[in-house]
């Protein structure tokens, strides 16, 4: 018989690639989401044809013990979350509730359920928030800095109470930056690679960004969902970084995103001086020596690729629409 897995914030750049990855493996895919029928406007027509779609608010504490009652699932990948980026001090306390007290829902909802579910949360390197040592290991002091921080390390809290009291297989994947064609836009990464495709084909003709300095350590969402499903295949429950452990600025980004289309980001990208802002003592840089020594995952994309492939898929999407 197929393994069922169910996939929460399945409209969300993590849980298509992570459908799309299970599938491919004879999974059986429930994903689910606020609005389905939103959703399902991000989906290719393949994987509408393939996934089981429900509609699901995190807020809404019995939906979920109707979908693992109904669906049976032997894996859970809880991915819905409100982002981050600018938006990790906005509603604070609607953060706290999706983010941080619907993952415990979720977990009280397995333990009642089938403790023999196997769980996933994805956590995020904003535990650290202002880092007190670089590179960050699992066993890093977490000290947020944001209500998004605060709420993901609340919930990495209960994945460990769940596991250690109840024996549960709970796991927190705690990631750092990853990218891909399917970034949303108010993301740097996503800006620079549609401003490097759209002015090459003529549809603008700048690019206005914060610091150019700032730096991040960029994986590619491919690696990032193999690493989660990785963790749920172990003989044993743990919490794992996934993380590149390279550090890249945003100039570096704009240099080969350009120079992808033949172009110096010199003649288009503008900095703007306010945003600009001291670098961190201890910049946020993950250590994955943990994933890849337990698990044997390394990431497989290089920084320059994942950059290419972002600018070609904007090549395509915006020389599409132009065809139109
Ligand atoms: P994303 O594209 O913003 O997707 C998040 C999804 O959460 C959205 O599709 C949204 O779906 C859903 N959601 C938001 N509020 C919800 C609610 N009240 N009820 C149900 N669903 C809700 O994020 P992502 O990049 O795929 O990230 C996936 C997970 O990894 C998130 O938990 C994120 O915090 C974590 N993470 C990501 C990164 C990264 O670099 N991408 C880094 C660290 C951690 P609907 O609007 O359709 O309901």
């Amino acid at each position: 018989m197929c393994q069922t897995a169910l996939i929460t914030g399945i409209s969300g750049q993590d849980g298509i690639y992570l459908a799309e990855f299970l599938l491919a493996r004879g999974y059986r895919v429930i994903g689910t989401a606020r609005h389905a029928d939103c959703a399902r406007l991000q989906f290719s027509s393949a994987l509408i044809g393939q996934l089981i779609v429900e509609e699901w608010d995190l807020l809404d504490q019995a939906k979920i013990f109707n979908l693992l009652a109904c669906h049976r699932p032997g894996e859970v990948y809880n991915l819905a979350a409100y982002s981050s980026g600018t938006g990790m001090y906005d509603n604070p306390a609607d953060i706290g509730e999706i983010n941080g007290l619907a993952v415990t829902r979720i977990l009280e909802a397995i333990r009642q359920t089938d403790k023999n579910i196997r769980f996933c949360q994805a956590s995020s390197r904003e535990i650290f928030g202002e880092a007190i040592e670089s590179p960050q290991t699992e066993n890093t002091f977490a000290n947020p800095r944001s209500p998004y921080g605060a709420a993901k390390l609340y919930a990495d809290a209960m994945v460990r109470i769940y596991r250690q009291r109840y024996g549960l297989f709970t796991c927190s994947a705690i990631l750092f930056n990853h990218e891909s064609p399917r970034r949303r836009q108010e993301f740097v990464t996503r800006k620079i690679a549609h401003a490097a495709a759209s002015i090459k084909l003529g549809l603008s003709d700048e690019l206005r960004l914060g610091s150019l300095d700032a730096q991040r350590d960029w994986g590619s969402v491919g690696d990032y969902v193999r690493a989660m499903w990785m963790m749920l295949q172990h003989t044993q429950p743990d919490d794992y970084i996934v993380a590149t452990g390279e550090m890249h600025t945003v100039r570096e980004f704009c240099e080969i995103a350009f120079r992808h289309v033949g172009l110096d980001y010199r003649d288009y990208v503008r900095e703007d001086k306010d945003a600009i802002r001291p670098n961190e003592p201890f910049p946020l840089v993950g250590c994955a020596d943990k994933a890849k020594n337990v698990l044997g995952w390394s990431p497989q994309i290089e920084f320059e690729q994942l950059v290419g492939m972002m600018v070609d898929a904007d090549l395509t999407l915006l020389g599409a629409s132009l065809k139109q």
